[in-house]
């Protein structure tokens, strides 16, 4: 089984290889004027790793059918393909934008179109390009009014992070490293600081608290680009590049300082959760949502003048599918969300995922 791999190095063997094959197959216009080198994005990688390749250019994708079966044969030709083109020439478009002034600059309306002049790499890579072609225009030629339409477009916000996505985002900004990923998603979690809805992140109050605290008071330790340069320093002293002490020295100084400083810092107050239920002991209150050490709560909104609590329980419209109980969001001892069914411990009905509720009922 070949290692899943991220890496974009090739041996020069078999770069040569592949020249070669480019060359005899498809003709020497074909090929990149120079080889191509493709830089590691993440940081730290090890550069002696190759990327996964053809062994031999020359074997097709036909061949390997043929010899271990049809599923292997296509595997192959995507690595094939991709593999060979990244030695190819540039694909050549020709691009034209027309710019037409509606009304005496009031608004300008614009056209691009896009045409293949020379397909390149495009020859081998399955990427399809589609000619948008325009028809022939005169400059400053005057224009027809023909329709015009409006269309309802809506922009979603980014969509909250999942463990694939905070892991992608934190390679990008050079935070953690391979083997910190997974640490740093179990502490945020495990503290509280996120939930999990489905398979996405939800900051939880006690986490934006954390974090606006964080900003407020330690925005050079807060910092991306700091964090970034910390990790950098640690692989230094990792690698013998550089010594541990005076890193630590320069960063504990000035932390030291800011930590003396935030001892008298405001506060934070952690968000309540309004409800409109009343609160049956003082009858005064409302049952607000509050967040403690483990996890949230109902308690009146008067504390300290009326201590009353009860635990949270999160209820849903959804119908139990063994006993027609009543579905409610439960957390399991870690905080990841789950639905349960309220005549627990009578009825052992759990589920992860809505669907998986929906699934059950058929
Ligand atoms: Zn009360
Ligand atoms: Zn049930």
């Amino acid at each position: 089984m070949p290692k899943i791999t991220t890496k974009t190095t090739i041996a020069d063997s078999a770069r040569k290889q592949m020249t070669e094959y480019v060359k005899s197959e498809f003709g020497e216009k074909y090929l990149a004027p120079t080889p191509r080198f493709y830089k590691n994005t993440s940081k730290n990688a090890q550069e002696a790793h190759e990327a996964i390749r053809p062994a031999k250019a020359n074997v097709t994708s036909t061949q390997v059918s043929k010899d271990l079966g049809l599923q292997y044969g296509k595997l192959y030709e995507i690595i094939w393909r991709r593999a060979l083109a990244t030695q190819m020439a540039d694909a050549i478009t020709e691009s034209t934008v027309v710019m037409v002034d509606g009304g005496k600059g009031a608004y300008t309306l614009k056209a691009n179109g896009s045409i293949l002049v020379f397909e390149g790499f495009l020859k081998i890579s399955p990427y399809a390009l589609e000619d948008k072609r325009l028809p022939d225009f005169i400059a400053n030629e005057k224009l027809g009014f023909v329709n015009s339409a409006s269309e309802f477009h809506e922009t979603l916000p980014p969509p909250r992070y999942n463990d694939a996505s905070i892991i992608k985002t934190l390679e990008e900004k050079g935070i953690g490293r391979p083997s910190t990923y997974a640490t740093i998603i179990s502490t945020i979690e495990s503290r509280g600081y996120i939930e999990r809805e489905e398979s996405r992140f939800k900051p939880t109050s006690v986490g934006i608290a954390v974090n606006d605290f964080l900003v407020e008071n330690f925005s050079t330790v807060d910092d991306i680009p700091f964090t970034a340069a910390m990790e950098d320093q640690l692989d230094q002293i990792a690698n013998g590049e550089k010594k541990w002490v005076p890193v630590l020295k320069e960063f504990y100084k000035p932390f030291e300082e800011t930590l003396d400083k935030v001892k008298d810092a405001k506060r934070v107050k952690i968000e309540v959760e309004q409800t409109n239920e009343l609160c049956l002991e003082c009858k005064k209150g409302n049952l607000v949502i509050r967040t403690g050490r483990f996890g949230k709560f109902l308690s009146c909104s008067t504390f300290p003048d009326c201590k009353f609590t009860k635990p949270l329980v999160q209820e849903t419209n959804l119908i139990c599918p063994k006993d027609g109980g009543k579905i409610v969001i439960k957390k399991t001892k870690r905080g990841r969300r789950f639905y349960g069914c309220s005549n627990y411990p009578k009825c052992d009905f759990a589920a992860w995922k809505l669907e998986d509720i929906k699934s059950a009922t058929v």
